[in-house]
């Protein structure tokens, strides 16, 4: 399987350290307000890459943090805590914040397949790791005290910049916003390991440490909590782009310092979701949420598709109208599912089986190339095999794209089989389709003022009968 490393900027064979295992980790939410569908193309993206992991036989185990303290309005330490910005918007608690939106984030997965992860450990839930690790970060000379806060020195490491594909801009987000300048940083690119005296005043979560009454950054804490529940060797880590400067650089910078050799090996970024007016965000433009997409109409699973007909290092960019197009897309593979849910099932064709599935595979050993992953699907329809081998792939396809294909083909043939049942059994139906037969017997004898009078008796009841080639329909006004 080859997949793309940020980190080497290389499509490379994914081989993990342990053979048969992977150990993978997500960063999650930040759980100020609710996710908009930008945030939640990273964790569809990273949830295809799980599943596909598990699907070619690995042993995956996945953690994922929940961000309930110490995220800035700036990823560079800088601005407010987005989690007491929240609670104050909301004249709440920080702890009920962080509940409820947590609560709106998994709903918003469950919505859209994603998997919850093996794992999910809340920042609040591992301050004693925290504190532990940025210890042993001072002892060794990583990190020292400004102010009253920690830093992390980033002019002890060989090297700190990992992901410096990105353009000069990006790179400079961290150590530009000179607006609140901090004057304790040794270095413009050191970062906050735990803070004590800025942003104190109002911080309604805070904690004893060695080095006063304060609470954690939010670099740290994906640092230990995936080494708390992985180990010092991590497989992959994936996440937005957004968050590969500072964030992941600085993750880097300390979990290797703390373990003193290479700590991951896999850097999976998924690319941003933009408007017409550029990159999604909560700020600016419509608020896009799932519930949004559900009170236009739409089914959050055709976002899903959406998000897989495009490569995950693409941008790409979200309109209703590319929704809809999705949508269409969505329902004609439901109708052709459908369609052979009512074909007579056969067997099950082995070498058949094997052939669609190794096309599949084939997609997404390749990158994740989830559009072709699709296209695999319409390939299956066009197969020259039994209905229950196509039904079989399609299901067995599904168990990485998540789109619940045969799952809603069948309860579309569920709802016929009802309406069926209904028309069969309304008394006011029997008597016109009674009445329409009556009238084709008497046109069959010549008797055309029968067959009138009885068109007129329906006419009376505000029926109005359509003679085709197929046969007379009717039309109830
Ligand atoms: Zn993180």
């Amino acid at each position: 399987m080859l997949i793309y490393n940020s980190a080497t900027r290389k499509r490379e064979e994914f081989v993990p350290f342990v053979e048969g295992k992977v150990n993978m980790y997500t960063c999650g939410p930040t759980v100020y307000h609710y996710a908009h569908i930008g945030n939640l193309r990273s964790y569809i993206m990273e949830d295809v890459l799980e599943k596909y992991l598990r699907y070619v036989g690995y042993d995956v185990k996945r953690v994922m943090n929940i961000t309930d303290v110490g995220h800035l309005s700036s990823d560079a330490d800088t601005g407010e805590d987005k989690m007491l910005k929240g609670a104050k918007r909301e004249k709440k608690s920080v702890m009920q914040i962080a509940e409820f939106y947590t609560e709106a984030f998994f709903a918003d997965c469950k919505k859209l397949n994603i998997k919850t992860p093996d794992v999910v450990a809340p920042a609040t839930s591992c301050i004693d790791e925290f504190i532990m690790v940025i210890k042993s970060l001072l002892e060794k000379g990583f990190a020292y005290e400004a102010g009253g806060n920690i830093y992390f020195d980033t002019s002890k490491l060989d090297q700190y910049y990992i992901f410096n594909d990105f353009k000069e801009d990006d790179l400079e987000v961290g150590v530009r916003e000179g607006v609140e300048e901090d004057g304790n940083k040794r270095n413009k690119a050191d970062f906050v390991l735990w803070f004590t005296k800025s942003k104190f005043d109002d911080q309604e979560l805070k904690w004893d440490s060695p080095w006063g009454i304060g609470y954690p950054g939010w670099h740290i804490e994906c640092s230990c909590i995936s080494m708390k529940h992985l180990g010092e060797y991590l497989d992959i880590h994936c996440g937005g782009i957004d968050n590969a400067f500072p964030h992941h650089t600085n993750e880097i910078a300390q979990s290797e310092a703390y373990v003193g050799h290479k700590w991951c090996n896999y850097w999976f970024h998924v690319h941003h979701l933009n408007t017409n007016s550029g990159k999604m965000s909560k700020s600016s433009g419509e608020f896009l949420t799932v519930s949004l997409l559900e009170e236009k109409g739409y089914n959050p699973l055709v976002y899903r598709l959406f998000c897989l007909q495009s490569h995950y290092r693409k941008s790409l960019v979200f309109s209703y109208e590319n929704l809809d197009n999705a949508a269409i897309a969505y329902n004609k593979i439901i109708a052709r599912a459908l369609g052979l849910l009512k074909e007579e099932q056969g067997e099950v064709v082995e070498a058949d089986f094997n052939a669609g599935r190794e096309k599949f595979k084939a997609a997404l050993d390749n990158d994740m190339n989830t559009s072709l992953g699709v296209t695999a699907i319409y390939d299956v329809f066009k197969m020259n095999t039994t209905a229950a081998t196509k039904l079989a792939l399609i299901e067995d396809f599904d168990r990485v794209l998540g789109l619940d294909i045969v799952v809603a083909a069948k309860k579309e043939l569920e709802a016929e089989k009802v309406a069926a049942e209904q028309k069969a059994n309304d008394p006011f139906i029997v008597e016109i389709e009674d009445m329409i037969r009556q009238r084709a017997e008497a046109k069959k004898a010549k008797n055309y003022a029968l067959a009138d009078e009885i068109r007129q008796t329906l006419a009376s009841k505000g029926i109005t009968l359509i003679d085709t080639p197929q046969g007379t329909q009717y039309k109830i006004d």
